[in-house]
């Protein structure tokens, strides 16, 4: 499964998605899976536990939350002056285990190296996607609002679980696998949102 394609489903998510230029999807596309290659460079292939204790970020397991409103809760991170933690749901890792077809410490691994990407944002201090170009959202009269596209930081740390732990794709695709599995999602409905991007990736 492509990269651009997937990271094109993810940013699709955006409660903004609707106000990017039509042209501007590649910028966004390729520039997000580049920050998160970019930021696994030197870390390719280490052992994810062991950056953990380095920048002693804690990890702990918890029992999944309930009501999660439709949203994938595989854990909980917490960055703050203090210092950081991660929470893993087991139950909610097992299942993308399952339906992906992974063994638990991968899927886990998985997700910790996601998380791993918003923590080295956040020591950093910026984020990329900040450097972005923002997007209009509100015009009237000569005054225009403009914000960024948050989901650009997902595909990012997407790219970077994908590098690091070399999966042979985007893990959201995972996640896809697991809705389509556990039928919270139909194939129809998956075949066309990948269709549907697909034909996006290629017009613009
Ligand atoms: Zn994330």
């Amino acid at each position: 499964m492509d990269d651009r394609l997937l990271a094109l489903c993810e940013i699709s998510n955006d409660l903004l998605f609707e106000k990017i230029p039509k042209g501007k999807l590649a910028y966004y596309v390729d520039h997000s899976l580049k920050a998160g290659r970019n930021a696994a460079e030197g870390l390719k292939g280490r052992e994810i536990h062991e950056i953990y204790s380095e920048n002693c970020i804690t990890v702990a397991k918890h029992a999944p939350q309930k009501s999660s409103f439709g949203v994938i809760l595989r854990g909980m991170a917490t960055m703050s002056e203090k210092g950081c933690s991660i929470e893993v749901y087991g139950d909610s890792v097992r299942e993308l285990a399952k339906y992906a077809g992974m063994d638990y410490g991968l899927a886990e691994r998985v997700h910790l190296a996601h998380e791993l990407f918003h923590f080295l944002e956040y020591k950093r201090g910026r984020s990329f996607s900040d450097e972005l170009e923002k997007v209009v959202t509100v015009r009237i009269f000569g005054y225009s609002r403009k914000a960024k596209i948050n989901r650009c930081e997902e595909v990012a740390a997407h790219a970077f679980a994908k590098e690091m732990l070399d999966l042979p794709c985007l893990p959201n695709y995972y996640d896809y696998l697991y809705l389509v599995g556990a039928g919270k999602m139909t194939r129809e409905a998956l075949d066309g949102k990948l269709r549907v991007c697909s034909d996006m990736l290629n017009a613009a």
